[in-house]
């Protein structure tokens, strides 16, 4: 999984009110929606002891950074974002500034050093220890596994449309370029029916659509003590009566199965959208990234899931500029995104990261050559999916309302395409049929047909 990193300035709300206890919490996340999923668990175990959010750091009782090291320019909003509150932690010494997420590592001396403002480092898969600085949190500790890891968007709060839920943390896999497995772990696969009581809850709350995560979110259920599978979970999460829609993020090509993809063709509520990153179009490339698979076999996935799910859209991943790649390599990338067309591609120049494999080697591919081959590829993207997206004219689809934008309506279908249209009635948190009468390379415009559901 390469996560593009963004930032989120909220943290999830809780549907439920809890008892205000006067201090304010803020939480500022940057990253992949691991990241943002792990925000929200923290911003519900404050809210579950009386905290309330705040997007205002200096009126925060707690500020807690949620860091991504996925690439360097992510690591250097994180310590613009730590050094900027030096002034406020010098003016209210008490309020606790806390690091966590992908930068925290082992060796937290080093980190301390560099940031002596920060109070408390603490590694992600640790939520205890956010103790040491808010105690009041001891008082929940038999219950602290079980509260929820939901994530509500920001735009969807007040109604709870949408959610991501964790399902395995970690990954076995040493991709060269990947500084994850470092950071994050080996993989561990939460039981299934927790994630299954979770989801029922969301959808309790009025949660339509999930997400279940993993940096490996395929490989899901094999470390268990009672061996499990993403199909299993899938057909376990599809049955929670109310959900309407499923996905999951990332998935690696080489735990792909058959099973997965006739599971997703054959379940109601999982969405027709594959994400599987192939990285690189070149099988030297992709044997020097250490992805265990070849071009011919990320194509052979994405021919079956078509031939199981004709109207599926696919999004994938790739590294322009990897160490030794050369020209002829990259065309193989380009030549390979121009046969298969993919609905999105999610582009990341290469930038070293220390400690790993790929870190130890030349990074030969000058940074103007990245940045051409970078443009080359979304150009053609933009093709692609103009051409795509065109073939869409007319037709109408089924959104799920996520909130507004611009004063629009603004939503997703299940093929994850982004849909905006105009209507006068509240359909926030609805499921409508929207008919397209425009389109452009990255979402899609229309009227609503019918009645929202
Ligand atoms: S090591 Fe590879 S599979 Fe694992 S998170 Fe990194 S890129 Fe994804």
């Amino acid at each position: 999984m390469a996560p593009s990193p963004t930032i989120t300035l909220h943290p999830a709300a809780s549907p439920a009110p809890l008892a205000d206890n006067g201090k304010r919490f803020h939480i500022w996340t940057i990253g992949c929606q691991m990241n943002e999923a792990d925000s929200a668990k923290i911003a519900a175990m404050l809210q579950e002891v009386g905290y309330r959010s705040t997007d205002d750091e200096e009126e925060a009782d707690i500020v807690v950074l949620n860091s991504c090291v996925v690439r360097q320019a992510a690591e250097d909003k994180v310590a613009g974002k730590l050094n900027a509150l030096i002034g406020l932690k010098r003016r209210r010494p008490e309020m606790p500034v806390v690091l966590t997420g992908c930068m925290v590592t082992r060796q937290q001396e080093v980190l301390g050093k560099r940031f002596p403002h920060v109070d408390l480092f603490f590694d992600p898969s640790d939520f205890d220890q956010l103790q040491r600085v808010v105690p009041e949190l001891a008082a929940l500790d038999d219950d602290l596994g079980q509260l929820p890891h939901y994530y509500l968007p920001a735009a969807a709060a007040e109604s709870s449309v949408t959610a991501f839920v964790p399902i395995i943390y970690g990954c076995n896999f040493l991709c060269s370029y990947c500084i994850v497995p470092y950071r994050r772990g080996r993989e561990r696969s939460r039981p299934l029916a927790e994630i299954v009581r979770e989801v029922a809850t969301l959808v309790d709350r009025g949660v339509r659509e999930v997400t279940l995560l993993g940096q490996t979110v395929n490989a899901y259920g094999h470390d268990l003590p009672e061996r499990s599978s993403l199909a299993a979970l899938l057909r376990a999460v599809d049955a929670v009566p109310g959900l309407e829609r499923l996905r999951f993020l990332t998935s690696h090509p080489k735990y792909m199965s058959d099973e997965i993809i006739e599971t997703m063709a054959e379940l109601p509520s999982v969405c027709e959208h594959m994400n599987l990153p192939v990285q690189a179009g070149d099988d030297q490339v992709l044997r020097r990234m250490r992805r265990t698979y070849t071009r011919e076999d990320w194509k052979d996935r994405i021919a079956f899931t078509r031939s199981r799910m004709p109207s599926a859209t696919i999004a994938t991943d790739v590294i322009v500029g990897f160490p030794g790649e050369t020209d002829e390599q990259f065309r193989q990338t380009l030549a390979l995104l121009a046969e298969v067309e993919c609905d999105k591609v999610h582009l990341a120049m290469y930038s070293p990261r220390p400690g790993t494999l790929s870190a130890r080697w030349p990074d030969d591919v000058p940074h103007i050559e990245k940045q051409r081959r970078h443009r080359e590829l979304e150009t053609l993207q933009e093709q692609v999916c103009t051409r795509m997206n065109e073939r869409r004219l007319g037709t109408t689809v089924e959104v799920l309302v996520e909130g507004k934008a611009k004063g629009r309506w603004t939503g997703r279908t299940r093929g994850n395409t982004l849909v905006h249209f105009d209507d006068g009635r509240n359909v926030l948190g609805k499921l409508i049929d929207v008919q397209i009468t425009e389109t452009s390379p990255w979402f899609l415009l229309g009227d609503p047909a019918g009645v929202p559901r």
